[in-house]
């Protein structure tokens, strides 16, 4: 598999976020299910937005780059996303994307103007076969000034002659660096070969990204099949609009970190279907998190059970909780068989955690049953990368005892309320709202919630 990768030039969106998880999802499923995968996944380490970033931090743009890597890892391990089998830079493998474009242009798919190199899109026929684009189409609606240089408005550049200040490599056509597509050609080539099973990314990628890539490296194989499939993920909203900095609800996944643990955040975003579209809002998150919070709880609660010796045994139970194991398991795989639908794999998930639980308050001591059920929930939670029986904190019973003690703060703010003691009555309102608690009046009474982002 061949996931596209970072450009580094800051810490990833939410909306990478949800990329990355869906992809690690999808290689510990097909791990599961016995394949061996071999993971590609790059970092864009050389690009405008990283050269423009390292000018405004007064950085040069390689540190930059690299600081941003290191970072990667870090915001990836809280959501426990695996290393890939390779973490190839774009910086080095220049010499490879040289020989490529050297390739291309012997072929007459690209061409050199004045130190930059360019493919020619007309000169690919099946440019457009993935985006489902005609160049005519294209032509009529791009908004593309008309660079008399080019051959075709839609043709994009391969290399980039150097501008003053700019890092630079040298080339057959002079010092300059390398376009964007062309560093994930010459990098899923390198370690994956011609033919490769997976190129993935976001839906945002298929044009024209992921068209470039097939136009250049298919160009370059002479036809040979770049990659057999094809996979992208649906995109994120935040409160329902799409995220930009303009809207200024543009959110790092390191932000998101701050405030909420990574394995609420990897539990949110798996669950809806990678293709469907996904609100990011604080409604969601705290389902998540009590969705999250209800599996690890019957996780924990049957680890308590078998922890305990006796011989309550109940055959009928036993085979009952057997029973359940199995039918999650194939409701489980079927799920993620159909097109790894997630969301509905921990509908199988729940189920079994609900048998569970009514076994435990039955018999809260060990059975073969029951260590059977509970060795599934855990098993098939890790396909989908959580680790239920070691939560990252313990978020339910923190979160059981905030509802006990909200409601108390609750009735001493309305005593104060009712002796119309209004200082007080404000003072613990904007108190807690300096917390991210925010407390409100209703006609029903007061209500209380807690603000995420
Ligand atoms: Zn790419």
């Amino acid at each position: 598999m061949y996931v596209c990768g970072p450009t580094t030039y800051n810490y990833f969106h939410a909306g990478n976020a949800r990329m990355f998880v869906v992809f690690d999802m999808i290689r510990r499923y097909f791990m599961y299910k016995g394949y061996e995968v071999r993971y590609v996944q790059n970092f864009t380490d050389v690009d405008d937005k990283i050269i423009q970033r390292g000018n405004l931090e007064k950085m040069d743009p390689l540190a930059l780059g690299q600081k941003y890597i290191d970072e990667y890892f870090k915001d990836a391990q809280a959501l426990n996303i695996l290393p890939a089998t390779v973490h190839p830079k774009a910086t080095e493998h220049i010499p490879e994307m040289i020989e490529i474009i050297q390739g291309l242009i012997n072929t007459e798919l690209a061409y050199e103007v004045d130190g930059d190199v360019y493919f020619a899109v007309d000169r690919f026929s099946g440019y457009g076969k993935l985006s489902g684009r005609t160049l005519e189409d294209m032509k009529a609606g791009a908004r593309v000034e008309v660079d008399e240089r080019k051959h075709h408005p839609m043709d994009f550049a391969l290399w980039k002659k150097a501008k003053p200040g700019e890092p630079a490599w040298k080339s057959p056509w002079g010092m300059g660096r390398p376009g964007w597509h062309i560093e994930c050609t010459a990098m899923s080539l390198k370690y994956l070969g011609a033919g490769f099973d997976i190129h993935g990314g976001g839906g945002d990628l298929v044009f024209p990204h992921h068209e470039n890539e097939i136009a250049q490296t298919e160009g370059y194989l002479k036809g040979q099949t770049f990659a057999h499939y094809w996979m992208h993920n649906a995109f994120l909203t935040i409160n329902q609009e799409k995220m930009s900095k303009s809207l200024n609800n543009f959110f790092t996944t390191r932000e998101l970190l701050e405030k909420n643990p990574g394995e609420v955040i990897r539990f949110y975003l798996l669950g809806t279907h990678y293709r469907s579209p996904l609100d990011f809002n604080d409604e969601n998150l705290g389902m998540a998190q009590k969705g999250l919070g209800r599996l690890q709880t019957s996780v924990r609660l049957a680890q308590q059970a078998l922890d305990r010796k006796g011989s309550a045994k109940n055959e009928e139970l036993e085979q009952e909780l057997f029973k359940a194991a199995q039918e999650a398991r194939e409701s489980f795989e079927k799920a993620m068989d159909d097109d790894f639908n997630s969301a509905l794999a921990y509908a199988a998930l729940f189920e079994l955690a609900k048998t569970m639980n009514g076994y435990g308050q039955e018999h809260p001591v060990f059975s073969e049953g029951l260590a059977k059920a509970q060795g599934t929930l855990i098993e098939l939670g890790g396909v989908l990368g959580f680790d239920l029986l070691h939560p990252a904190q313990r978020q339910v019973e923190n979160e059981e005892m905030l509802a006990k003690v909200m409601e108390i703060v609750l009735q001493i703010r309305s005593k104060s309320r009712q002796k119309k003691d209004w200082e007080m009555s404000d003072f613990i309102r904007d108190a807690f709202k300096a917390q991210g608690i925010i407390i409100e009046d209703t006609p029903q009474g007061a209500r209380w919630n807690i603000k995420k982002f």
